[in-house]
């Protein structure tokens, strides 16, 4: 019998989620972002939960290539464009959509031989600071973008800073909306936190756009959490991490768990040792530390981790659970087997973390299954 770890994929609640992220932009057409594989999950694994979505948005060629040899023939978009000349050749014969943020990736389609015209999403740093054109210099950009027989249609987007907090996006919006005001072309705003905090009919006009990018509120986690959790936004988890107990320890009181002794039971207590660690892409950090340690599910009832995680065991509190033993199911996060959920958001929150840091993070060691 393998090492009973495992990962499932639950196709259904990916199609739930995208449909969420449907209805709060109901005029818009939907980006499902794909990056870092799926968010951790797997391109391949994803596919048939976010088939229903109007394009795929990530970074890396050779996910666009994989995601082309599952059969998708309509738009991807590269999301920071491309990295050097020959990436163009790709997009062409791949057709793919590509980011313009900077300067050098004009120079690059100046210079390309293309098969066909490209349509280009031309990035406007509006108040972020990472990548794109500066809304002073960005309608030089689109002129010039324009002018090249390369391209064919120019779209504007730009990404949020503040979307999940209370800072907000109106500032940005404001900018973009001046920048862009009577140019042509189609524009793309939202991420999960701008598409889920930011809706109704006066955002809506607001933010004008015609295609949005959600990616975290796919997988079932919050982007504004912990002002909210998943379940707030009527979201499912598409992932859940689940081991067994692979061996029990009754303590006495002053005895000590794992390494460096950082718990000790102060009571008569069982602990659970779990066939899951750090090298499975659990997180060695606790919050909480030793003692209040992170939130997981034994048979679907919660209770919370003792002492430190090591590589690939982590001890958890049986006092909630006499009839938990060995063999005993544990979900690390999503969904048990009796039907409860535990946030992955909550799990990342007690290791200082975020969902998304948590999800990208799922080792390759751990076996994953799609589910429906
Ligand atoms: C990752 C990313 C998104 C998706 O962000 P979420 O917070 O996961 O919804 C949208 N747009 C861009 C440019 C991104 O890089």
């Amino acid at each position: 019998m393998p090492r009973p770890i495992h990962a499932q994929i639950h196709t259904e609640a990916l199609r739930h989620n995208l449909a969420r992220a449907r209805q709060s932009s109901p005029d818009a057409r939907v980006w499902a972002v794909v990056k870092a594989n799926a968010y951790g999950h797997g391109i391949e694994r994803v596919y048939e939960g976010l088939r229903g979505a109007d394009g795929f948005a990530l970074l890396d060629l050779d996910e666009a290539r994989r995601l082309r040899g599952l059969g998708w023939r309509g738009p991807i978009l590269l999301l920071e464009g491309v990295f050097e000349q020959r990436d163009l050749e790709l997009c062409s014969s791949l057709d793919l959509w590509h980011v313009v943020h900077c300067e050098q990736q004009i120079d690059m389609l100046a210079v390309h031989k293309t098969h066909g015209p490209h349509r280009v999403f031309l990035k406007m740093n509006s108040g972020m600071n990472r990548l794109g054109f500066r809304p002073a210099h960005y309608r030089a950009a689109w002129t010039r973008l324009n002018a090249l027989p390369q391209v064919d249609e120019i779209s504007h987007m730009t990404h949020f800073s503040d979307a999940d907090g209370p800072v907000g996006i109106a500032q940005q919006v404001a900018v973009f909306n001046a920048a862009t005001q009577d140019l042509p072309g189609e524009r793309s705003l939202s991420n999960s936190a701008a598409v889920l905090r930011h809706m109704g009919p006066r955002a809506a006009a607001a933010l004008r756009s015609d295609w949005v990018r959600p990616g975290i509120l796919l997988y079932g986690a919050s982007p504004d959490h912990p002002e909210h959790g998943p379940a707030h936004w009527g979201l499912q988890p598409a992932m859940s991490l689940r081991s067994r107990i692979i061996g029990v320890q009754q303590l006495q009181p002053g005895d000590a768990v794992g390494y460096g002794s950082t718990y000790r039971a102060a009571a008569p207590m069982r602990i659970g040792i779990v066939a899951c660690g750090y090298a499975d892409g659990y997180l060695r950090a606790s919050a909480g530390g030793a003692e209040r340690g992170t939130p997981v599910l034994v048979d679907g009832v919660l209770t919370r981790t003792v002492g430190r995680v090591s590589m690939d065991l982590i001890t958890v509190d049986l006092t909630p659970l006499p009839a938990a033993g060995m063999g005993s199911e544990v979900t690390l996060w999503g969904r048990a087997g009796n039907g409860a959920v535990l946030p992955i958001d909550d799990v990342a929150l007690a290791g200082g973390s975020v969902g998304y840091e948590l999800m990208c993070a799922l080792a390759p060691r751990v076996p994953v299954e799609v589910v429906a």
